[in-house]
């Protein structure tokens, strides 16, 4: 790629929050979504700066205690990954940092410690993410800048509005897609040393905080961009051709099971994507996979992005709630608790099965998750209640949890956001409906009981 192209690429990607002061100091990556080295839009977009200014290139992470519940398993997937993520920096000739602080707490006072030249960060449309760069841009005088390096095209370009449906946002990402789904150049060995004389207060060892955590519960996959990077390999190689026939069958393995390594960004999906649109299989092979990948992704960001109240009723669409409202006071023939929930404690074996492999294995299949969320509108005394449970079961077990998929998953089920009205039944409303005599009809139910509860029994 010729190097006005290369910087080109790199700088559309961005774009400025905050007007400032640069100062003396280095360019300060403040990486929170996206943790990796390769293929980060991000950090080639704040090394690139950094060259032109001549400057050193500093990469921050900011680890704050119970993250959207987030449990110690959660933590431990991270921070291996963000161990990794240090060393390929520290070879590359650039410094990381841990703070185990919030970001508005800590950034402040430490950009101006260092005179920092300016900040770059990534991109994520949940609230509180987007709560911490607000007050980063209240409290610094330093300029800064944000590069959406999760999506292929940035969510802002996409679309300026929250759409309707898969079927109103695909037009607008198709437009764009041949034009930003590229290769992605390699990050450079940084030429710039960031010669620190000051002591950086109040950052951390990750080596410490690794060791205080334990992973009780879930089994843990290997974690970072190298483990990310073969799953995705092997995948495509054994997994890609049968996905559409098989994505569906929770007894098949046929989904990727990417999803925690591109929800802490150890995996590029625009690399995955630009892999996978050059197989050599044929289009309508990959073609499914690239919807979810693409489509179904940028989606939900776009969601996040428009809708504020992404994790409320207030959320779902007009035609929803007022049908969830008419079916209010529908006698439900089962309410179960919170614990019950947690427990998997209910008449259904299916669904307690479905809650027993989230908590063990940290994920659920795609589409039990979906019967799994519905069912709990069925088992509570309002949809209020019902999505507070279900995102709050799905944050704190699903190891890809705490995600704009997540929130629109769980919205998508219970309040029929991107879908449409279906038959009107009890307590459902025109929600669409699901029970495990659909599930039965798709798949061997009993062998996916026995198989999760064998793995308790162990
Ligand atoms: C109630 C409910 C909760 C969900 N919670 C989450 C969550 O917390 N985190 C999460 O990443 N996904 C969530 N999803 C979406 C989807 O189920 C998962 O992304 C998918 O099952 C992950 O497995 P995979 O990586 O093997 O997917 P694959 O089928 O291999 O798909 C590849 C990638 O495409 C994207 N994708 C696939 N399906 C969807 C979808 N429906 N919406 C948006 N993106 C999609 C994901 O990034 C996924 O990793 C939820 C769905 C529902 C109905």
């Amino acid at each position: 790629m010729d190097i006005n192209r290369r910087n080109k690429d790199i700088v559309r990607r961005g774009r400025r929050l905050k007007n400032g002061r640069r100062g003396d100091g280095p360019v300060v990556y403040w990486v929170s979504r996206d943790q990796r080295v390769r293929d980060n839009w991000a950090l080639l977009w704040a090394q690139q700066e950094a060259i032109s200014r001549q400057k050193g290139l500093l990469v921050v992470f900011c680890l704050v205690p119970d993250y959207l519940g987030a449990k110690s398993s959660q933590y431990l997937f991270m921070l291996r990954g963000l161990a990794r993520m240090q060393k390929k920096l520290h070879e590359m000739n650039i410094h990381f940092t841990l703070f185990e602080q919030s970001p508005d707490d800590i950034l402040p006072g430490f950009l101006r410690q260092i005179d920092a030249h300016l900040l770059v960060s990534d991109f994520d449309p949940l609230r509180i993410k987007r709560q911490w760069t607000e007050q980063l841009i209240a409290q610094v005088v330093t300029p800064i800048y944000q590069v959406d390096t999760h999506n292929i095209i940035p969510a802002w370009m996409v679309s300026d509005k929250k759409e309707y449906a898969a079927y109103t946002i695909r037009p607008k990402i198709k437009r764009l897609l041949d034009d930003f789904l590229t290769d992605i150049p390699p990050l450079q060995h940084h030429p710039f040393s960031w010669a620190h004389t000051l002591a950086l207060a109040g950052s951390s060892s990750l080596a410490r905080v690794i060791s205080t955590l334990n992973s009780s519960g879930c089994e843990l996959r290997g974690a970072g961009e190298a483990s990310a990077q073969f799953a995705a390999d092997s995948f495509i190689k054994i997994g890609l051709e049968n996905y559409s026939e098989r994505r569906n069958n929770p007894c098949l393995n046929g989904q990727s099971g990417l999803s925690p390594y591109l929800h802490f960004g150890h995996l590029s999906a625009q690399r995955l994507a630009w892999v996978v649109s050059r197989d050599k299989l044929p289009i309508e092979t990959k073609e499914p996979f690239l919807e979810e990948l693409i489509v179904r992704r940028e989606l939900s960001d776009n969601f996040c992005l428009y809708e504020p109240l992404y994790d409320t009723f207030a959320g779902f669409p007009a035609w929803a709630r007022k049908s969830l409202d008419q079916h209010r006071c529908d006698e439900r023939a089962y309410l179960y608790s919170f614990h019950d929930l947690e427990a998997g404690n209910t008449h259904e074996q299916l669904w307690n099965a479905c809650q027993i492999d989230l908590v063990q294995s940290g994920k659920l299949h795609g589409y039990l998750r979906m019967y799994w969320a519905k069912k709990i509108l069925e088992w509570t005394p309002n949809p209020e209640t019902a999505l507070e449970y279900a995102i709050r079961l799905n944050d704190r077990y699903s190891l890809d949890g705490r995600d704009p998929n997540g929130y629109a998953g769980v919205a998508w089920s219970i309040g029929g956001v991107h879908d449409r009205a279906w038959a009107e039944r009890p307590v459902f409303g025109k929600i669409r409906y699901m029970n495990e005599a659909g599930c039965r009809r798709k798949f061997d139910v009993n062998s996916y009981m026995s198989s999760v509860f064998a793995r308790e029994r162990e």
